[in-house]
């Protein structure tokens, strides 16, 4: 029997690499090394592929609504477009709405760049440095080597949370699309980007050093983690040897061989566009508090239990028991009354249905379900609420491995019948931090600046940081400093 298994398995491997071959006979030329190369994936696949990531990147994490801030950035995309190696790319940047510090490309001209590494970085080399960088990665076809790598080996793409495992399914985010950005580029990837962010950058005139510089302050930078699920620039990035210092010579070399005398940098023009840029995680699109759940813009709370930990997405809110062995997922339905989105449910999950029936929660029309989904891991029960509110339905699941289903049948009917309108008004008045660029007054030490401008202790280090500096350098009478200011 196992040698019969493995027996298959050889022959499936021999048939693949058969396949691969014939692939290969119609291979590419890459267009930066301009060296043929096993390429699965044609430049209409790039394009497709794109169109449905992109999709799923502005669902999951949602676009920054900042005209103005996307012409600006999206003007150096197409400036670099102009002297990249795929300069007919119809590339488009955009801006995610997550305090994460990451960028990010997808093949098809997808660069993004989230709100959190706008609010890092300090000056437009540095930008253009590090969006070269991103291009580059397309330019180079990086991503869809990535993608025909990742076909041969069959990767999962899942991301979901480490649960037990029957409960990984329920996990919407395990998406083919949005799963691409997070493949890893080899070190030799990341070099040849870095090569090609110094390469546009010197091309279009500035200073490609300046794009070491923000490394350094990545280094320097705590990983925070981030309700968004979106990772850190080092954990989709790895760091090649010597980065900094390859970019520095890179960079010199391209000074030198272009003539340029006086690299732009332009902090100010930089620093003047991402005035009022919100910082941190944005508390509108609901936050917890007191054991609470409160989305102010859609003006609902919950409860949340005791001990579990809440994770807050653009298109879902995830609560997970402390053991682990237990969720509730949170989310709008697509579409049709409680009782039809619960009969959709229903269908797509193969489930057997308990219990179900018509209900009100507060007041609201609402539809109660409880189920069983057999997965390959083992059978799950799933209690389920559908919540008709201002033309919507929300729909709660609660869901743990059926044989306990008993122990925290409870706490998943708490907090869904504790769903309910926003009844403080004070919880609706939220805002976030944002950035404030300011003037600094008098010539002193980044320390005595950031004082002034009423920073608190516990934060110098990270606003010092922000600005690509530290606490006892000197900062000039009349130049511009970034600053957090506090929400509501
Ligand atoms: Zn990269």
């Amino acid at each position: 029997m196992v040698i019969k298994k493995r027996y298959v398995r050889v022959v499936a491997a021999l048939t693949a690499v058969a396949l691969l071959c014939l692939w290969a006979a119609s291979c590419a030329t890459n267009p930066v090394t301009g060296r043929p190369e096993l390429m699965l994936v044609s430049e209409a696949d790039e394009t497709q592929i794109g169109r449905k990531t992109d999709a799923e990147v502005v669902q999951q994490y949602g676009a920054y609504e900042d005209p103005q801030l996307s012409a600006y950035l999206n003007g150096f995309c197409q400036e670099i477009a102009r002297v990249s190696h795929r300069p007919n790319v119809p590339y488009q940047l955009k801006i995610v709405d997550s305090s994460v510090v990451n960028a990010f490309a997808v093949p098809g001209g997808y660069i993004y760049f989230t709100r959190g590494i706008l609010a890092y970085l300090n000056n437009e080399a540095e930008l253009v440095g590090v969006m070269g960088h991103e291009l580059g990665h397309i330019a180079a076809r990086h991503s869809a080597e990535q993608i025909s790598r990742a076909q041969l080996a069959s990767v999962g793409l899942g991301l979901g949370m480490i649960l037990v495992p029957e409960l990984r399914y329920v996990s919407d985010l395990a998406q083919f699309g949005v799963g691409l950005m997070f493949l890893k580029f080899s070190r030799d990837d990341e070099r040849q980007a870095d090569d090609l962010g110094v390469e546009y950058a010197s091309k279009l005139g500035y200073d490609a050093a300046q794009m070491a510089d923000f490394f350094d302050s990545l280094a320097l930078m705590q990983p925070s983690s981030s309700r968004s699920g979106l990772p850190e620039w080092f954990s989709t990035h790895p760091n090649p040897v010597d980065r900094e210092k390859e970019v520095d010579r890179k960079a010199e070399e391209w000074r030198q061989d272009l003539g340029l005398r006086n690299p732009k940098v332009n902090r100010d023009a930089y620093l003047r566009r991402i005035d009022g840029l919100v910082f941190g995680e944005d508390p509108r699109g609901g936050y917890e508090e007191g054991g609470v759940f409160y989305h102010p813009t859609l003006r609902f709370q919950f409860p949340v239990p005791s001990g579990w930990k809440l994770n807050n997405t653009h298109t879902q809110v995830q609560i997970v028991s402390a053991a682990k062995d237990a969720a509730i997922k949170f989310t709008v339905a697509a579409k049709g009354s409680p009782a039809e989105a619960a009969r959709a449910f229903v269908q797509q999950n193969r489930a057997s249905v308990v219990e179900q029936g018509s209900t009100r929660v507060n007041g609201l029309p609402a539809f109660r379900l409880l189920s069983q989904v057999t997965t390959q891991q083992g059978t799950l029960g799933i209690l389920s609420y559908f919540i008709e509110r201002d033309g919507k339905v929300y729909v709660f699941h609660g869901f743990t491995p059926a044989n306990r289903y008993r122990g925290y049948a409870s706490t998943f009917t708490a907090t869904m019948e504790g769903f309910s309108e926003i009844r403080d008004a004070s919880k609706l008045r939220v805002e976030p931090n944002r950035i404030r660029v300011k003037t600094v007054s008098a010539t002193g030490t980044v320390r005595q600046t950031l004082r002034a401008f009423g920073a608190k202790e516990e934060n110098l280090e990270k606003l010092a940081v922000m600005n690509g500096m530290r606490l006892d350098d000197q900062v000039q009478a009349g130049s511009l400093i970034k600053v957090v200011e506090k929400g509501k």
